[in-house]
C-alpha cells in the first residue's frame, strides 16, 4: 500500500509541475546545470488498466516508483504531461474497425482481446488507458525534438510493440513508438526516425506497420525461436524500404556479449547508414537473466551498457535526442533497478552498482549468428 501511495503522490506532484516546469525549460530556465535534462511521462491511467493476477499488471510501474523514489531520481527529472492520443492520431497506425473494437470491449467492461488466446486484457479503462500511452509517446517524443528536454522516458502501459494494424496480441493495444515516429513526422516534419527495440520479444507489430516504409528504421534484438514466432533476420524491408527492418534474433542464453556486440558491430552501423533526427526506444528489460517470460541473460549492467551506447549514438547523430518507452520487465526486482539505472544513464547520473550481478548461467556463444547478421546487413 506504501508503494501505490506513494505511486498516487509522485503522480500529483508531476501533475502539479510540469505545465510551471515545462513553461521554466521552453524560457530558457536552466535546469539543473551541468546534468542532463531528462523527461519523464507517467499518468495515473497507466496504473488503472490492470489485472494483478497477469505478468502485465500495474504492480510492475508501483516497483518502478518505489526505486526511482529510493535512489533519489524524481527530483532529478523533469515531468513531461501526458495526453490522449487523437482518433486521427490513431489512425496513423491502426484501423478504424479495430479502434472502435478496443473502445467497444472497454465500454462494456473488459475482457480479452481474444479469448481463445487469453493473452492481452482490457478493462473498463483500457481504452483511455492506451489512449493515454500513445499520447504520452507523442508528447515525450516532441519534447525532445523541441528541446524542451533532452532525452526522456515515458512510463507508459498498457505497451505496444506487438500491436498490429487491426489486431491486439502480446499484452499491447495501440503502437505507441510507430504513432509518436509518425507525429514527428506530420507535426515537426522529420524526415528519418528510427526505433529501436531491446524488449525480449520481438516487435511483429512494430515491424509490420513499418515494414514498406523507407522513412522509419525498425531494428529489434529479441530471442527466437520464441513467441511470437516472427522476427527472422532475412526480413529487412520491402520495396524502397529494403535495409531499413534490422532484425537480431538470439537462441536462449544470450546475454551481455551477444547483446553489446550486436549493438556495435550492426545496429549502431545501420543507425549511422540511416541517419535519424531522433531515436526511439522500446525499453522492453525481459530480456535480465531472471526474468521468467524469456532465456536470455541480461544483466542490470548489460541495460546500462546499452543505453549508453544509444546515447553516445543519438549524440553523434542527432543532437542526442533519445526517446524511451515502457515494454516488458516482469520481474519486479531486476524491472525496478533496469528502469532506475537507464534513468541514471540518461541524466548522466553516477551508475548505482548491479545489485543483482551476472548471470549465475554461462551465456552462450553466438559469434556465428553475429557473423551472419553482419552479412545480411552488409556492415
Ligand atoms: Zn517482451
Amino acid at each position: 500500500m506504501q508503494g501505490r501511495r506513494r505511486f498516487i503522490e509522485n503522480v500529483l506532484k508531476l501533475g502539479l509541475m510540469s505545465t510551471a516546469t515545462l513553461a521554466g525549460v521552453s524560457c530558457g530556465m536552466p535546469v539543473k546545470p551541468g546534468t542532463q535534462r531528462t523527461g519523464v511521462v507517467l499518468d495515473e491511467l497507466y496504473f488503472k488498466h490492470d489485472l494483478p493476477e497477469h505478468p502485465e499488471n500495474a504492480q510492475r510501474l508501483v516497483a518502478i516508483d518505489k526505486e526511482l523514489e529510493r535512489r533519489g531520481l524524481w527530483d532529478k527529472l523533469t515531468p513531461v504531461q501526458a495526453r490522449l492520443a487523437t482518433n486521427e492520431e490513431l489512425l496513423w497506425a491502426h484501423s478504424q474497425n479495430y479502434i472502435d473494437e478496443i473502445e467497444s470491449i472497454s465500454e462494456y467492461g473488459g475482457g480479452f482481446f481474444d479469448p481463445y488466446v487469453g493473452d492481452t486484457y482490457l478493462n473498463e479503462v483500457s481504452f483511455d488507458a492506451a489512449k493515454m500511452a500513445a499520447g504520452g509517446a507523442i508528447q515525450m517524443n516532441l519534447a525532445v525534438y523541441d528541446r524542451q528536454v533532452d532525452n526522456g522516458f515515458a512510463l507508459l502501459r498498457p505497451p505496444g510493440h506487438h500491436a498490429l494494424e487491426s489486431k491486439a496480441m502480446g499484452f499491447c493495444l495501440f503502437n505507441s513508438d510507430v504513432i509518436a515516429a509518425r507525429a514527428l513526422q506530420k507535426y515537426r516534419g522529420v524526415k528519418r526516425v528510427a526505433i529501436v527495440d531491446f524488449d525480449v520479444h520481438h516487435g511483429n507489430g512494430t515491424q509490420d506497420l513499418t515494414i514498406d516504409d523507407p522513412s522509419i528504421m525498425a531494428v529489434s534484438i529479441h530471442q527466437h525461436p520464441y513467441w511470437p514466432m516472427t522476427g527472422l533476420a532475412e526480413m529487412t524491408g520491402t520495396g524502397e524500404a529494403k535495409g531499413t527492418n534490422v532484425n537480431c534474433p538470439f537462441g536462449s542464453g544470450a546475454g551481455n556479449q551477444a547483446y553489446l556486440r550486436v549493438f556495435d558491430e550492426v545496429i549502431l552501423p545501420k543507425l549511422q547508414d540511416f541517419k535519424p533526427e531522433q531515436i526511439i526506444v522500446f525499453a522492453g528489460y525481459d530480456a535480465h537473466w531472471r526474468d521468467p517470460l524469456a532465456e536470455h541473460r541480461v544483466s542490470v549492467d548489460g541495460f546500462n551498457h546499452l543505453l549508453q551506447r544509444l546515447k553516445r549514438t543519438a549524440q553523434d547523430l542527432c543532437g542526442g535526442r533519445l526517446a524511451l518507452s515502457l515494454g516488458g520487465g516482469y520481474e519486479l526486482e531486476p524491472l525496478a533497478h533496469c528502469v532506475a539505472g537507464n534513468f541514471e544513464v540518461l541524466l548522466d547520473e553516477p551508475l548505482t552498482p548491479d545489485p543483482l550481478g551476472e548471470s549465475p548461467r554461462l551465456e552462450n556463444d553466438y559469434s556465428e549468428q553475429l557473423e551472419k547478421l553482419k552479412s545480411i546487413h552488409r556492415v
